[in-house]
């Protein structure tokens, strides 16, 4: 859609609430003309238009084409530049994507430039947490305040003949591949002029604008994560079959400049089909896409966030380094003393509620009370299985000064050993 804010000295329109009095003042009307009043007027024409057969798949047909302008052409080709296109492909693609009406290539472009470089934030144009509707609709239907507007380079755009003359000539190309052209198709070929505009024409860009737009709404918040979840883009394949494969969107946000948004070669993605057959053609090249090995790392990190997000939602038992020191000796007198504590690795344990439960028996803990039981828990009457290990830290009080009574054996045996060679 034409940017065509007028912009007020004192204060943009934008920045005053919506009242009865300023609403008109507040739409932008060229947008909303396109994609909201023409489509609904055709609407109504097609109540007294009768839908022929080679018309419906005529509208199929050019669907497909002009959905491709927009994912294949306005997205990856000129927004991310995820491939090289000859000039005959990007002709083609200059043409039946601006059939889509959905504004210029370099206009396109460079919101989407912005929506990538500041999603989810005020100067992300389409911004999701702004709401759905809005994220759909509502940022080409009311007027935007150029205050934050997020500002991007589109010089490459500039230097690309096709995308200069789309832009100059935008009424001409929309008007003709809109419209025109399809009625043309459809007349010409057999007869049905009339249903050649609303069907082929008219009815097939509402659809096509409104697939497109569920990219800016549905794909940030309809489904998975699988990559980062700092941010609301996401994977689902409803989104795909409605986008030509631009579903694939949690990934297409980490990676933007690969051709493909689909990896797998089983996921919905025609877009990345016709760029593939359109590079065995000769008509496109340099598709760019990123290792496997990179992507991988990108999955394995997401994984390892919510692994570590599940970790510490429980309990673990008080962190060592949290817990008291106690030296060996004041552990056996707090144990002698009544007190059920036992010490493994050089940890105490309190076993007080835990004693009864055991199911190696009461009498096998209580002959390790006040004593280091770290060769009975691992091993020595009974190999512990790692849940038990888990229970065990729930219960940990203390730490013994210098690691316990194998420890201090060992340094009184070495203390008496150096004695003896200095005798
Ligand atoms: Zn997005
Ligand atoms: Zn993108």
């Amino acid at each position: 859609m034409a940017g065509t804010e007028p912009e007020d000295r004192k204060s943009h329109i934008t920045e005053q609430p919506i009242t009865l009095h300023n609403w008109h003042r507040h739409v932008n009307w060229v947008n909303t003309t396109l994609i909201l009043i023409v489509p609904i007027l055709s609407c109504v024409a097609a109540l007294f238009t009768p839908l022929r057969i080679p018309t419906a798949l005529w509208t199929v047909v050019y669907y497909f084409w002009t959905g491709l302008g927009i994912t294949a052409g306005y997205h990856r080709l000129w927004s991310h530049r995820s491939y090289e296109a000859g000039l005959t492909l990007r002709i083609f693609l200059a043409c039946v994507g601006g059939g889509a009406v959905q504004g210029s290539i370099q206009w396109w472009s460079s919101k989407h430039r912005a929506h990538h470089r500041w999603t989810d934030t005020v100067k992300d144009p389409y911004s999701v947490r702004k709401g759905l509707v809005y994220s759909h609709l509502m940022w080409m239907v009311l007027k935007q305040n150029p205050k934050e507007r997020g500002r991007t380079d589109i010089s490459d755009l500039n230097q690309d003949p096709v995308v200069v003359w789309q832009h100059r000539n935008y009424g001409f190309v929309v008007l003709t591949f809109g419209m025109l052209f399809p009625m043309f198709v459809a007349g010409l070929g057999w007869g049905d002029w009339k249903g050649g505009l609303v069907y082929s024409g008219i009815l097939r860009f509402f659809f096509v604008q409104q697939a497109t737009f569920c990219v800016n709404s549905l794909a940030h918040w309809l489904g998975e994560q699988p990559f980062d979840d700092r941010n609301s883009p996401r994977d689902h394949v409803i989104t795909a079959l409605v986008t030509l494969g631009e579903g694939y969107h949690n990934f297409h946000h980490e990676f933007p400049s690969d051709y493909r948004n689909a990896i797998e070669w089983w996921q919905y993605d025609p877009t990345k089909w016709s760029i593939w057959m359109w590079k065995q053609l000769g008509l496109a090249f340099n598709l760019k896409q990123f290792r496997a090995n990179e992507i991988e790392k990108g999955r394995v990190q997401q994984l390892q966030k919510k692994v570590d997000q599940r970790r510490a939602r429980l309990d673990w038992g008080v962190p060592l380094e949290q817990l008291p020191v106690v030296s060996w000796d004041d552990f056996v007198a707090d144990a002698q003393s009544g007190k059920t504590l036992v010490a493994i690795a050089g940890v105490i344990h309190d076993v007080t509620d835990f004693i009864k439960e055991h199911p190696g028996g009461k009498a096998l803990i209580s002959s390790g009370i006040g004593k280091d039981a770290t060769a009975l828990f691992n091993g020595g009457v009974y190999n512990h299985s790692n849940a038990a290990h888990n229970l065990l830290s729930t219960m940990r009080v203390g730490v013994i000064r210098g690691g316990g009574e194998v420890e201090i054996w060992r340094r009184d045996r070495t203390k008496k050993q150096n004695l003896g060679t200095s005798l």
